[in-house]
């Protein structure tokens, strides 16, 4: 393994192919599919015009990555942000492919992203930038081939405007272009909290195996979009105690537990938790170190380091951000007897039910939220105990037990295809 240099920015693409190659040294994976899979199996950069409120016009970059389509139609977000890459998308894709893979569902690993700051744009731009980003990309996605949904930065709204933009060149109405649609227009009942709530199950099953309750146990979460405020709603149920939440903007704690349904619309009308009222301001650089029993990056990559490691406090470390912990971290938190339940996992909750939708639409059909949520809890559990029984057996941690599981799933279906032509 190489040693991470903390003065250089870590590269997600060399942490995703680090991971993988763990695994593949593991499976003793053939040479020929081991090239395959390190590697995305298409690119696509596009470099877009908009026209933006003054008149003028910006070009914008934009990506969308296909990394592996051997068990079906690719499948993964599309993130807003100004720190976009090729290697982040990449990364993301690639993380796709294992987590589709984890949980069993028909799907390959897709990823798109632009370089940009939404909040600096008006509405009307971030229009304009999705539907001319979605003619671009349309040359790769479609119902069969490449099914986006929201990541960091875009939402149900971004989707409308994606399935229309597709359906307007299409001629008539494909919802199945997309997922993660408002209701109105198709989205599953239940799309919007799976993610957090798939982290909720995941974290359940956690403590069951660790023989704990959840009640009473004290949480800190990083982020507090789509994934962290419904993992906090959900996760309340449980009897759980919020002590610190953080965005962008800032971060507060309140030892007694945060008032959930308030900070949701706090965040909701403020587009902050900052200033939260009954919490107190501190620095979200040293939020993963907040004193408590479970903590859920639920932000960005690359939060969890080499740096900070060796201070975490929790001792469940629940991924529901994609890539927070890197390698080196990883070997850390394992090494101190934390629990990690690995992103590929922890977060699949949101493609699970974004499968959901897109069986959904095929077939012209409509499930009610029960439905969605008592399928979702099956498949999150099957997967949490498959992944936790390989790693009892093979004594490893659980992202290395379920990277096990996925790769070869993805070999396999991979090898029986055979190469073409
Ligand atoms: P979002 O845009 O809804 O929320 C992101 C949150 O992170 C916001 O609260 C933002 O302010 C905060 N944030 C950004 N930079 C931060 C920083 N430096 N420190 C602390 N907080 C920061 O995005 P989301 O959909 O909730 O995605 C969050 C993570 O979950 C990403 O890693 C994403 O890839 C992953 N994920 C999302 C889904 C989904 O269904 N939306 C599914 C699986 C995984």
């Amino acid at each position: 393994m190489t040693t991470e240099r903390t003065s250089t920015p870590i590269n997600p693409w060399a942490v995703a192919q680090q991971q993988f190659d763990l695994a593949a040294d593991r499976l003793g994976l053939d040479r020929g599919l081991r090239k395959i899979l390190r590697e995305p199996e298409r690119q696509l950069i596009v470099e877009f015009p908009v026209k933006m409120d003054d008149g003028n016009i910006e070009v914008f970059t934009g990506y969308r990555v296909q990394h592996n389509m051997s068990r079906g139609p690719a499948k993964g977000g599309i993130r807003y942000h100004q720190d976009v890459s090729l290697d982040e998308v990449k990364a993301l894709a690639m993380w796709m492919t294992w987590k589709c893979a984890v949980v069993g569902i028909p799907y390959g690993g897709g990823k798109g992203g632009v370089i940009v700051d939404p909040s600096k744009l008006s509405r009307r731009e971030v229009e304009g930038l999705t539907r001319r980003y979605t003619t671009e990309i349309s040359l790769i996605i479609g119902p069969e081939s490449d099914i986006p949904a929201p990541d960091v930065n875009t939402n149900a709204q971004t989707m409308a405007w994606i399935m229309d933009t597709y359906s307007m060149h299409a001629g008539h109405t494909v919802p199945g272009c997309v997922t993660g649609k408002p209701v109105s227009l198709g989205g599953s009942l239940g799309r919007r909290e799976a993610t957090g709530r798939g982290v909720t199950f995941t974290l359940e099953a956690a403590a069951e195996a660790l023989g704990e309750k959840l009640e009473g146990q004290r949480v800190a979460i990083q982020g507090f979009g789509n994934v962290a405020s419904y993992f906090a709603d959900s996760a309340r149920l449980d009897g759980v105690k919020v002590v610190a939440i953080s965005d962008a903007y800032g971060a507060v704690a309140n030892e007694t537990g945060i008032d959930i349904p308030a900070a949701m619309k706090y965040a909701a009308a403020k587009h902050t938790i900052k200033g939260l009222p009954g919490t107190r301001p501190i620095d979200p650089a040293g939020l993963v170190e907040t004193d408590c029993e479970i903590l859920v990056p639920a932000a960005l990559e690359n939060q969890i380091t080499v740096e900070n490691a060796g201070r975490v406090t929790a001792h469940i470390v629940a991924e529901g951000a994609n890539g927070p912990t890197t390698p080196e971290a990883d070997r850390i938190l394992h090494e101190r007897g934390v629990f990690l339940i690995p992103d590929v996992l922890c977060n699949a909750g949101g493609v699970t039910v974004s499968y959901f939708e897109w069986v959904q639409a095929l077939n012209r059909d409509r499930w009610d939220e029960a439905t969605v949520n008592a399928k979702l809890r099956a498949i999150m559990l099957t997967a949490f105990d498959e992944v936790l029984t390989m790693s009892r057996v093979e004594d490893v941690d659980m992202r290395t037990a379920a990277y096990l599981l996925a790769v070869q799933r993805v070999a396999d279906a991979t090898a029986e295809r055979g190469i073409y032509p």
